[in-house]
């Protein structure tokens, strides 16, 4: 490639600060170092964590940034000791890592690696180091990976080669939102057969929650969310049964206690509320209800009663779905190709990145599940 060693001069869209627009620059991209893969997007979802992070999360150290996570592109150049990436392979940048070697890839009890971005400072959301620059500032990378822009430069450890038919205007949802709810119920709920789920918030990442507990074989899926617009999407991904919260003048767990003769199996919390996130956990059965919180929030501190959990159920966390990211992404790109798991239904507008900021309006009306952006050409 003619860029390969040299700065790369590009489009991407800045934060510059908290809560404004994002604007449209040009960057200059660095070449990739010894460990580092360049890589130009094609394609990127929108996810409700950057929004997070510009509107609620807003950490001062966290800007300028450029946001997304949730993208596909094609390898433009590797650093001198990458032996396992080519040029022109099919990749998706990850925002957990997977160094293989840390005591935690060496577990198969999480998919938590210790080297990537989060072992700096999560609630920055951003590594200190960058290979961004902008009129002569230093700009982050949000959650290592950075999609909203043509180019990018992410650690080998952080990155997923996918089979090279995969459509990355489709698998690019694998990067963040899907794999996030699908394996939510799969990997950490581990929903049973002939189970009785709740899953509460209907984004693209409930809604793959609701995907992965009928593939898990669930009997009853109960979808829950505050619009009412969402439910026949919940249907196509299994959903059998749907609550308003709006619609009862008592708590939402009585509810679905009342519907299920005593609590749902499993409850996953897809919305990023502390209070969504008692309320899935009391609407599980005592003795061995399971609930997942995926919903991403570090603003509050949640309350419970103990005895909710005295009387027998379990109350997790999932990040990334639980899925050792380097290994699961690939796989779950095949059993999209394989139609086992569904992608194209998530997508309801497909845009370009200059209309990012559109694409954020539409998540915060809630009126889209996932934009997908076209970024650089393939
Ligand atoms: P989204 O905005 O598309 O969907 C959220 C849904 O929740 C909306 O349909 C909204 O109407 C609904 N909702 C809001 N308040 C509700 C309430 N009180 N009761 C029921 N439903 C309610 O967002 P998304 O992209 O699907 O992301 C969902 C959450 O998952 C966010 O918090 C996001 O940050 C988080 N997330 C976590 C991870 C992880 O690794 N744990 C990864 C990706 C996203
Ligand atoms: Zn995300």
């Amino acid at each position: 490639m003619a860029t390969a060693g040299k700065v790369i001069k590009c489009r991407a869209a800045v934060a510059w600060e908290p809560s404004k627009p994002l604007v449209m620059e040009e960057i200059e991209v660095a070449p990739p170092q010894a460990h580092e893969i360049r890589i130009k997007i094609v394609a990127t979802g929108v996810c409700h964590t950057d929004l997070y992070h510009l509107f609620e999360g807003k950490h001062k150290d966290g800007f300028p940034c450029v946001l997304g996570h949730e993208g596909a592109g094609i390898v433009e150049s590797v650093g001198s000791e990458v032996t396992k990436f080519n040029p022109g392979d099919k990749v998706i940048p990850l925002f957990i890592s997977q160094c293989g070697e840390c005591r935690f890839c060496k577990s198969p009890k999480t998919n938590l690696c210790e080297k990537g971005w989060a072992s700096d400072r999560y609630d920055v959301m951003s590594e200190s180091d960058t290979r961004f620059t902008c009129k002569g500032k230093k700009v982050l990378q949000f959650m290592g990976t950075s999609t909203f822009s043509e180019y990018t430069v992410v650690n080998e450890i952080a990155v997923a080669k996918i089979h090279p038919s995969a459509p990355l205007d489709k698998v690019c949802l694998l990067g963040c939102g899907v794999a996030t709810g699908y394996g939510a119920a799969l990997n950490t709920a581990k929903v049973e057969p002939g189970s009785t789920c709740a899953v509460f918030g209907l984004g693209a990442v409930g809604l793959a929650a609701v995907m992965g507990c009928k593939n898990a074989g669930a009997k009853r899926i109960i979808a829950i969310d505050i619009n009412p617009t969402k439910y026949e999407k919940a249907k196509v991904f299994g959903a059998t049964e749907f609550v308003n919260p709006k619609d009862h003048n008592k708590p939402i767990s009585q509810v679905l206690s009342e519907m299920t003769n005593g609590g749902v199996d499993f409850s996953l919390e897809c919305v990023g509320s502390v209070a969504v996130m008692r309320s899935a956990l009391e609407s599980c059965v005592k003795g061995w209800g399971v609930s997942v919180l995926v919903g991403w929030t570090d603003m509050d501190d949640f309350a419970a009663r103990p005895i909710q959990l005295i009387a027998g159920r379990t109350w997790k966390g999932s990040l990334f779905g639980g899925f050792k990211s380097k290994d699961g992404v690939p796989k779950l790109v095949n059993e999209y190709l394989e139609k086992k798991v569904k992608l194209d239904e998530f997508v309801t507008h497909n845009m370009t990145l200059a209309q990012v900021n559109d694409a954020i309006q539409l998540m915060k009306t809630g009126d889209c599940i996932r934009s997908v952006l076209s970024v650089a050409l393939q």
